[in-house]
């Protein structure tokens, strides 16, 4: 095969995957934008916040009495990207929004950061810790929590 008509074939294809990856692109795109279209268009939550924090608050404790943790400080807030933290110091941030979650998600956030009070990363000794706390459930109920991170995109109204 002549040199230049093989370079022609190699760009063709070349061209090809490139025509293949823009039109996949541009799906992507269009399907997130219509969920997000589809997440603005669902009616507001309403949070009554003084209630959804003394839950929150009050679980935290339970559960720490429970297995043993001592967390300094515990805070509540709305956030938009995570369940919940943990910083170096000891302190808890839960999202307000985990008063939203089904009770055994609930449980298992709070049940997560309190976990990290002893094993900052997330490695065998954290999903160890936090398996016997949750009955060897610890990565399937981390799995389910997935399917709520679109809570955290919807509009709300905090009373
Ligand atoms: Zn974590």
């Amino acid at each position: 095969m002549p040199h230049k008509r093989w370079i022609t074939q190699a760009e063709a294809v070349i061209e090809e995957h490139l025509q293949h990856w823009l039109h996949r692109q541009k799906s992507i795109r269009e399907r997130h934008s219509a969920e997000e279209s589809a997440l603005r268009s669902l009616p507001r939550i309403s949070i009554q916040r003084e209630e959804a924090e003394q839950r929150i608050l009050t679980r935290c404790r339970e559960l720490a009495q429970m297995h043993g943790f001592q967390p300094a400080i515990i805070r509540v807030k709305l956030l938009r990207s995570r369940w919940g933290s943990c910083s170096v110091r000891g302190n808890l941030n839960f999202n307000i929004l985990i008063s939203l979650l089904p009770p055994h998600l609930f449980d298992y956030v709070i049940l997560h950061e309190l976990c990290h009070l002893k094993v900052m990363s997330h490695g065998k000794l954290f999903w160890d810790g936090l398996n016997a706390l949750t009955k060897g459930q610890a990565r399937e109920l981390n799995r389910e929590m997935r399917l709520h991170s679109r809570l955290m995109q919807r509009d709300f109204v905090l009373h």
